[in-house]
């Protein structure tokens, strides 16, 4: 690794959650891989091969990238390390030995390479000199990059023996990652990758800790246990900072937690402008143990549960009696506050080690969210059963996500209707009128929102897939970032349009994207007339305070005359200028970094 100096380093991110943290690094691509012993039939072992050179061949490609990015920041020497790491992979020895054992064992690729790896390393560790302790060194760290590329999303780490407090720095944290920390104590989130509204950030946001994503080489600038600043209003993250800096962040600390301290006595007013205009703030859910900060933060409902959490990290499908406790309890602690329970959202970025499904160019664009419900209906009838015995027991309703226009809606409800018969005839209860909605996230959604307004419960608008549709940008990428703009005026009409579609068929409009957690965008989307938002709990009293300091009429005004201007640039900018105006509390400290 390049050796750094002793002078403290800003690196510049992507904001992705508010708030200050600072505590020590842990470097999430360093942690041991738990690889399981695992079988395989005769017929796969040539697969198990084929996986085996591929990922020999991508871990090449991608130490030749490190070591090319290296070379041209801190020039060559440094770079050779990966040389030495590049040789191992030629290692014809270690090489034939994994294929010889996956062929004649019938072992799966990352079991007969671990046990490989783990033997080599072994003997390398008996011998008492300093060139092969490095090569031993070597064929750790490169191992660890091909079970990455082997395992890839279904690689567990062993955060179960992690006791302090962390910042985690990560090349990428996959969703099924992202579960296994909601038992931790987790301070941060910094990665290389990632964009406003990657699982990261929405994560991040829901255990209510700042992240900075999006910094492209976080991994390769910082070291495990490197003392951290993560600003995550700023988007920066400073490494090793002086006596002076954590000083000043320790002050700026204090007066975050003022000012949340401060915004959390309106958690039991209502979500009103001065003027009298109500809407309805509701929390986004991913996990159980969210309960308490939903009920903390003051929420009137779930706006949105992410019902795929529940599938992520377990070798077996979740059964219809878990998914009911589960779907029940959450109905039971909301009541009378509804629970919109969201149909699974796989695919795109979120797999399942249960469900084997092929690789797709493009899996964004792929069989993800409600086609793969319509592709395997067992899966689909499993959870529409215990979405609708929950339904007894609270103030349940469904929506579907991805719904591209009514096709799609009239498929899924033609299944939801047969489970219902079937319930019927084995008189087992739910609510006959649980409300079912669509999710309006696929433009094509938004241009045919007057015909599904007919045909659905309410609409709940999805702005991170909505934007990233709309405009052709991948939602996950940092490079993209600058060209992922909320306030695009192709976004706004379609927000629109599907607002007024919904209201004209006399149904309610709610917005569960990251937009409604930004004071400023949610103030645009009240002004388009939005009933009701759903966001991370922790986003709550801002937007209550947001809601609470403004005249809906001027809101209304403001919004239609964002809609005439062209970029979402000039959007943003024309709006913060109103509110800043408008209302003097309105941008007091944390409401804009
Ligand atoms: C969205 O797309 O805005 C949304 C809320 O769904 P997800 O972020 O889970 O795709
Ligand atoms: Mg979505």
């Amino acid at each position: 690794m390049p050796k750094k100096s002793n002078k403290e380093i800003v690196l510049k991110g992507i904001a992705a959650a508010p708030g200050i943290a600072m505590g020590h690094a842990f470097l999430m691509d360093q942690q041991d891989f738990i690889v399981t012993e695992r079988l395989v039939l005769a017929e796969e072992v040539q697969i198990e091969v084929a996986r085996f050179e591929e990922a020999v061949l991508n871990t090449k490609i991608e130490i030749q990238l490190v070591k090319e990015k290296i070379a041209a920041k801190v020039g060559g020497p440094d770079a050779q390390i990966f040389d030495a790491h590049l040789l191992v992979l030629e290692d014809a020895m270690l090489i034939d030995e994994v294929k010889k054992r996956i062929l004649s064992e019938k072992l799966g690729a990352e079991f007969a390479f671990s046990q490989v790896l783990n033997r080599y390393v072994g003997i390398f560790d008996k011998i008492e000199d300093e060139y092969i302790k490095e090569r031993s060194a070597d064929v750790t760290d490169v191992g660890r990059r091909v079970l990455k590329h082997l395992m890839g999303e279904s690689r567990l780490h062993d955060f179960e023996s992690l006791l302090g407090e962390i910042i985690i720095v990560s090349h990428d944290i996959s969703p099924s990652d992202a579960v296994t920390m909601y038992s931790k104590k987790i301070l941060s989130f910094v990665t290389d990758v990632g964009g406003r509204t990657a699982h990261t950030a929405i994560i991040a946001k829901s255990l209510g800790v700042p992240a900075v994503l999006g910094l492209q080489d976080a991994t390769l600038r910082i070291s495990n246990q490197d003392y951290l600043i993560v600003d995550g209003r700023k988007g920066v993250v400073i490494v090793d900072p002086t006596e002076e800096t954590k000083r000043l962040y320790i002050k700026e600390k204090t007066k975050i937690a003022q000012y949340e301290g401060s915004i959390m006595n309106t958690r039991d007013v209502p979500a009103q402008t001065l003027d009298g205009r109500r809407v309805t703030l509701m929390a986004n859910f991913e996990m159980h143990g969210e309960i308490p900060g939903v009920k903390k933060y003051g929420a009137e409902g779930i706006g949105l549960y992410r019902t795929e959490f529940f599938y992520m990290n377990r070798l077996d499908l979740p059964t219809e009696d878990e998914q009911y406790e589960a779907y029940r309890t959450i109905a039971e602690a909301m009541a009378p506050h509804q629970v919109i329970i969201r149909s699974l959202d796989l695919g795109g970025d979120k797999f399942l080690s249960s469900i084997q499904l092929p690789k797709e160019m493009t899996p964004f664009l792929g069989s993800r969210a409600i086609r793969l419900c319509l592709e395997e209906p067992e899966i689909f009838r499993t959870q529409l059963r215990a979405i609708l015995r929950a339904s007894a027991h609270g103030n349940v309703a469904l929506m579907y996500p991805m719904i591209a226009g009514p096709g799609e809606l009239r498929a899924a409800n033609n299944i939801l209707k047969g489970v219902k018969e079937r319930l019927r005839e084995q008189g087992l209860q739910f609510n006959e009128k649980m409300p079912v909605g669509v999710m309006i996230e696929v433009p094509a959604a938004a241009m045919t929102a007057d015909r599904l307004a007919k045909e659905a419960d309410f609409f709940s608008i999805g702005t991170n897939d909505l934007i990233q549709y709309t405009l052709a940008v991948d939602r996950m990428s940092e490079k993209m970032a600058q060209f992922y703009e909320p306030g695009h005026p192709a976004v706004l009409r379609l927000i629109r349009r599907t607002i007024n579609a919904a209201h004209d068929a006399g149904i309610k409009v709610s917005v569960c994207g990251e937009m409604a957690s930004d004071p400023t965008l949610a103030m645009i989307l009240m002004g388009l007339g939005v009933d009701s938002f759903s966001m991370s709990p922790s986003s709550i009293p801002q937007i209550k305070r947001s809601v609470r300091s403004v005249k809906f009429a001027d809101i209304e005004e403001f919004s239609k005359e964002a809609l005439r201007l062209s970029t979402g640039l000039e959007v943003e900018e024309y709006m913060t200028g109103q509110l800043k105006k408008a209302s003097a509390e309105f941008y007091s400290y944390e409401a804009k970094p």
